[in-house]
């Protein structure tokens, strides 16, 4: 069970309300997207949901516990951010295990899962290379590939292609919904691109100045927008 509930959370910094009251359910296996303007509020959100912050106000609920001032650790949650930052002087093989044998895999067992992970992400030819021998989208590969090896019950990803050329943004982004349809692992993916979050979402969370101005499929966004803002946002006609 890895759903996650989020109940009137707010976080405050110093005097700012950056996070305002938002609810939110995210059904096991379900990919959400957050999606809203620079500084709405998505990164917050999503280390509230990581345990990297604490919450002013409200709770957090991962399946049926509580983790609302849970540490990180304790979450079984991977994390994939923009910046890939890779170990420069291990092989793939090994940024890809390193999580693993911090955790106390043992060598063989850790082995035999980043063998796993990457074929899925089609990466075993590279298992040898170094970062710097890899492309830019090779990379980005990787820091997922070091994120699935822990089989963790949610992903979260803050905007993971930010750092790419545009036709590889595509391409990477097939590739991750590719690999959520194979693993159902429950996932909340952070965007300010509304086309990423319209092609790429089950479900959209838009924000706004910390607040949750409406959640819904992409058809419903697109067909009912709640106002003028999501549909200035989302691109609707109506
Ligand atoms: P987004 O990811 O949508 O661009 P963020 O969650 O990064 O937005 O930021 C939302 C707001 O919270 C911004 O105004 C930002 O300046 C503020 N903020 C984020 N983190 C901190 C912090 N650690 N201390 C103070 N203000 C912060
Ligand atoms: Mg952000």
């Amino acid at each position: 069970m890895s759903s996650i509930r989020l109940r009137n959370v707010s976080k405050r910094f110093n005097d700012t309300e950056v996070i305002r009251d938002v609810s939110v359910d995210i059904a096991d296996g379900e990919f959400c997207v957050l999606v809203g303007p620079s500084g709405s509020g998505k990164s917050t959100l999503l280390r509230l949901i990581a345990g990297l912050e604490a919450p002013t106000d409200g709770q957090i609920h991962i399946g049926d516990r509580d983790v609302t001032f849970e540490p990180p650790k304790q979450r079984d949650i991977a994390m994939v951010f923009q910046s890939y930052a890779l170990y420069p002087q291990m092989t793939v093989r090994d940024n890809m295990g390193f999580g693993l044998r911090l955790a106390g895999v043992d060598k063989k067992e850790a082995a035999g899962k980043v063998d796993v992970a990457a074929e899925m992400l089609g990466l075993t030819h590279l298992l040898d290379r170094y970062p710097r021998q890899l492309s830019g989208g090779q990379r980005q590969r990787v820091a997922m590939g070091r994120a699935i090896v822990r089989q963790p019950a949610v992903y979260l990803f803050d905007e993971p292609l930010s750092n790419l050329d545009a036709a590889l943004r595509v391409q990477v982004r097939g590739e991750i919904v590719d690999m959520h349809q194979r693993l159902r692992t429950t996932a909340v993916y952070v965007t300010h691109d509304q086309v990423e979050a319209m092609s790429m979402g089950d479900r959209i969370v838009v924000l706004r100045d910390g607040r949750v101005e409406q959640t819904g499929t992409p058809h419903e966004l697109y067909q009912r927008p709640a106002n003028r803002f999501v549909a200035g946002f989302i691109g609707s006609p109506a």
